[in-house]
């Protein structure tokens, strides 16, 4: 499966958490970051986004 970090806001890492497995890389760091979901500048944090299928696409055969 592939993986990725990728800059999040707390929103985004919860809509992405949805569809996706998104873990947080550095627990309990809130720290200005630019959102690569977004593109606006939040509090958010570091994640590691893989799993079923992330934004930018979905690749995996069968299954949900
Ligand atoms: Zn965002």
């Amino acid at each position: 499966m592939p993986k990725k970090t990728m800059m999040l806001c707390r929103p985004c890492a919860d809509k992405l958490s949805v569809n996706a497995t998104v873990r947080a890389v550095r627990r309990g760091v809130d720290m200005k970051i630019t959102c690569q979901m977004c593109g606006r500048r939040r509090f958010g944090a570091e994640y590691e986004v893989g799993g079923k299928g992330y934004e930018g696409g979905v690749d995996d055969h069968g299954g949900k």
